[in-house]
């Protein structure tokens, strides 16, 4: 095992036997957990208003990773949230247009729909990866936002977001990057995006009931949906005004103890190296794609060599990804299945994901093909 993998796993006394859900909720290490623990103690033993923490280290952590810098994180509950906190604040005069690609992830479209903009959907190749000639296109025809998920929940394709980033500059139409499968899976420096949607608990690791936005791009007609006491100043008589930076779009109250997790997480995996987790993880899924693919006649939705560790499996005649899921269930293999609903657009009938963490051993990746066997 790589050198990543033993640190990934002497980092945790204790994780779920067979797990391969990273892509859904991975395992957090023991300082994470310690981390969480103590705040919590520690607002119980000032008073929780009492117990502020400083999170510049955290904010500082989590922006490294995209290249930006501590004032343009803001933190929120999920990836949800922090989606909904951005688009829904930012004035497009009417009639303005969004290009997706119909990989979107379900509730980013649900909100795109109801926000009353003009859709605009942009073209993708036989493995639904975004035709950067069809983006170039549409940016020609005029866009006034991009918003791409680098990989979706529902397959292992990483979108070629540098690229996408470098067109959408180029254009001066402002690009947001929904990295909630990506950041700490693989590379996103280089995207070069206005605005980064990410979630704690997948691939970082951190605790649940955190997510984040990282805003490099803040212009003044971006502002959150719901505007907070914390992110702006009342000017009376004037107008609430936001406050400088990402600091807008963050929520007051929230569970501040995730928030220290994540900051811990975020800092570990840049203690890994980023670019070694990468590997690693590009490696396991090479190698999850090789023994799985044809196992019982399932097949990986995927190119093999697709450099992600997010796998996922269409059913052979007969079987299902949910009698597959209990199947593993029943051999302590924790898998998940994919619903429609995550990629409305894309998915046609649920599959399997296989997402293993960094340190699985080959074994429970065996263990699996026996089970899709079976
Ligand atoms: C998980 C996920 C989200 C939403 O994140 P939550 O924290 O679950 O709200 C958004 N986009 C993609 C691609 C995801 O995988």
């Amino acid at each position: 095992m790589s050198d990543v993998g033993q640190a990934w796993r002497a980092a945790r006394s204790v994780a779920p036997p067979g797990h391969l859900d990273a892509a859904g909720c991975n395992v957090p290490s023991d300082r994470v957990l310690d981390a969480v623990v103590a705040h919590l103690r520690l607002e119980r033993e000032r008073g929780g208003y009492a117990a502020v923490p400083d999170l510049t280290v955290a904010r500082s952590a989590l922006a490294a990773l995209v290249g930006a810098g501590p004032a343009d994180v803001a933190f929120l509950e999920s990836g949800t949230a922090a989606m909904a906190a951005l688009l829904g604040g930012w004035r497009f005069p009417p009639g303005s247009r969004v290009g997706y690609a119909r990989t979107e992830y379900g509730s980013t479209l649900m909100l795109l729909r109801r926000l009353g903009w003009n859709l605009v959907e942009l073209p993708v190749d036989g493995d639904a990866r975004l035709d950067l000639d069809g983006l170039r296109a549409g940016l020609a025809a005029g866009l006034d936002l991009v918003i791409v998920s680098h990989l979706g929940s529902h397959r292992g394709v990483v979108q070629p977001a540098a690229e996408i980033g470098t067109l959408c500059r180029t254009a001066g139409v402002p690009f947001v990057l929904d990295v909630c499968q990506s950041l700490g899976q693989v590379e996103v420096r280089g995207a070069g995006a206005s605005a980064y949607v990410g979630t704690s608990r997948k691939w970082l690791a951190g605790p649940r009931g955190a997510g984040f936005l990282i805003v490099p791009g803040l212009t003044p007609g971006m502002d959150a949906a719901a505007p907070t006491l914390g992110g702006h100043v009342w000017n009376e008589p004037g107008l609430p005004e936001p406050v400088p930076g990402a600091a807008r779009y963050e929520s007051s109250e929230g569970a501040i103890a995730a928030r220290i997790g994540l900051g811990v997480a975020a800092l570990e995996h840049h203690v890994l190296d980023p670019s070694a987790v990468h590997a690693h993880l590009a490696d396991l899924g090479r190698t999850a794609r090789g023994l799985l693919d044809g196992a019982g006649g399932w097949r990986v939705a995927e190119p093999l060599d697709e450099p992600s560790a997010l796998v996922t499996l269409e059913p052979p005649p007969g079987d299902t990804a949910e009698h597959a899921a209990a199947r593993a269930a029943a051999a302590s293999l924790l898998v998940n299945v994919v619903p429609t609903a995550r990629a409305p657009l894309d998915l046609r009938e649920p599959v399997l994901r296989v997402s293993p963490p960094p340190g699985t051993p080959v074994e429970t990746l065996q263990a699996l093909a026996r089970v899709l066997a079976d």
